[in-house]
């Protein structure tokens, strides 16, 4: 296919001495050219050396492809709905009228499904081809959906209540999405707003310890109905507040399992679907800002070798911002204000609307400038940080179509400022869907991948705290050596 003068191919094989197919494996042999800095002292100074260095890697990938199911916390939500609804809509190839044309469905805004990449020349010309093409994932067509949420409401007319789709689109779903409904969800009216407590008509009675109990049953009874193969779980329900982290409550894996023994108040009811996942050895993401990740819940993740990624999807403003600000730095350029303003009329704008849950969304927007700042002091002085303010209102008649402005002020040459504003519509759940499906589709291949470092003896899996994963988030999950950050 020909496209603006570049060639787009759909497949193809790699032929190196370095790549071996075999009947259930692609095995790779990679060389990661990096370098290492040591401080030496030389002729009576200390100085810094930067020493070239090589490491080999093997990679193993296993090429069969299971059949997957993906549970969703928080299913009849809008994300839920609208990823739910989409999925349908491209498997069944359906287009629907607009009032401007014929629209077919796609998968615009999915790095997996959606984006290109180089693989090399061909008589001069650059060859790109489908991200998806580079090593075996799961099809969307074929993943089953299920999950949980404290609202009963069907697929159908969640889908409805979500205003995120286009009418003559949703008559076409409906049929299809009649039939799912949701599994009662763990609610906690402590963790969300207020404000949510008329959805809670479906949720899981009993003490924390049966809930976790409860999850696990729901997740083997959906294994077993659907017959998949392998089961992935996302949080995409409403932003919770953060919990305190406290010694003897959830800062080791005993203190955690003990204190959901004693049915103690402070841990969420986030915290245990990732318990329950963990404990079954399913991948867990976290596509909200909340601190679901407690410590000792990580530690139980490493302990079990189970993937967990989060925190809260990297979909518009901060998408947008993360781009800008390394930009911006990167040119030698120093930010100085950067003052975000919000306003959405979704559920879930409503329930941000109360200052807890308000409070997680706050600092996971603020963290996503602090690497960029720290990487450069001759713009920024030890401590020194942009002033940086987030604010979020909620405006029902915008509905899920978010309205997000931004300012940046950086200093320039010679004290000189300059600004930048951006007043950004981000369709919020058409935003969010695609991101969920790369999250889900990436967080499975990462299972099928072992790996091994040059002396290293066997091969073993990526870090159970799944930073490839972070890359679509705004408070990436990364481990560091054998220590955790948020
Ligand atoms: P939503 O309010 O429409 O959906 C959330 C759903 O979760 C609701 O149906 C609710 O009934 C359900 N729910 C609440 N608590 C639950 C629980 N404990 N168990 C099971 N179900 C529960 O919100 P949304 O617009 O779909 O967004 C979902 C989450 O994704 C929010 O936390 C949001 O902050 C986060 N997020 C969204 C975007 C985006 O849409 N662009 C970006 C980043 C993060």
């Amino acid at each position: 296919k020909r496209e603006r003068g570049k060639m787009f191919i759909e497949k193809f094989q790699v032929e190196s001495p370095n790549v071996k197919y075999t009947e259930t494996e692609i095995q790779s042999v990679y060389n990661y050219e990096t370098t290492e800095l040591v401080h030496e002292n030389r002729n009576g100074s200390y100085q810094w050396v930067v020493k070239p260095k090589s490491v080999q890697y093997e990679f193993k990938t296993d090429t069969r492809v299971p059949k997957l199911g993906v549970m969703l916390v928080g299913w009849g939500g809008n994300n839920g709905s609208t990823l739910t609804g989409g999925i349908i809509a491209n498997r069944e190839g359906i287009s629907w009228a607009t009032k401007d044309k014929v629209q077919q469905a796609n998968y615009f805004g999915s790095l997996t499904q959606a984006s290109a990449i180089r693989v090399g020349s061909y008589n001069g010309e650059e060859i790109y081809a489908p991200f998806k093409s580079l090593l075996p994932m799961v099809n969307p067509d074929e993943i089953v959906f299920g999950g949980w949420d404290i609202s009963d409401m069907n697929l159908a007319d969640a889908m409805a209540r979500a205003r995120v789709l286009d009418i003559d689109l949703q008559k076409q779903l409906r049929p299809y999405m009649e039939s799912m409904v949701p599994l009662p969800g763990i609610y906690d009216p402590d963790f969300i707003a207020a404000n949510q407590d008329s959805r809670a008509n479906n949720v899981i009675k009993g003490t924390k310890k049966e809930q976790v109990q409860q999850v696990i049953k729901d997740i083997r009874e959906f294994k077993e109905k659907t017959k998949v193969d392998r089961v992935v779980v996302l949080w995409t329900a409403n932003t919770e507040r953060y919990s305190n982290i406290v010694v003897g409550l959830n800062d080791t894996t005993e203190n955690l399992l003990a204190a959901i023994d004693r049915n103690e108040s402070e841990i969420s009811p986030s915290t245990l679907y990732a318990l329950a996942c963990i404990m079954e050895e399913i991948p867990f993401i976290n596509g909200s800002p909340q601190n679901t990740f407690v410590p000792g819940l990580i530690d139980l993740a490493i302990q079990r070798n189970s993937l967990i990624g989060g925190d809260d999807f990297k979909s518009g403003q901060t998408k947008m911002k993360s781009v800008l600000v390394d930009f911006l730095v990167g040119a030698g350029i120093k930010p100085t204000s950067i003052v975000s303003y919000n306003h959405l009329g979704n559920n879930d704008g409503m329930n941000l609307s109360a200052p807890q849950t308000f409070r997680s969304k706050e600092i996971s927007k603020s963290n996503v400038v602090d690497d960029m700042v720290s990487s450069n002091a001759i713009l920024y002085e030890p401590g020194e940080h942009p002033d940086h303010v987030v604010v979020i209102k909620y405006v029902p008649y915008v509905a899920d179509s978010k309205r997000a402005m931004d300012e940046y002020t950086s200093e320039i040459f010679l004290g000189g400022t300059n600004t930048i504003v951006m007043h950004n519509t981000c369709e919020d759940s058409l935003l969010a869907a695609p991101i969920i499906l790369d999250l889900v589709l990436l967080a499975e291949l990462s299972t099928r991948i072992q790996l091994k470092a040059e002396g290293e003896g066997k091969f073993h899996s990526f870090h159970p705290v799944a930073t490839i994963l972070s890359y679509l988030t705004k408070a990436p999950l990364v481990s560091q050596k054998n220590k955790w950050i948020h």
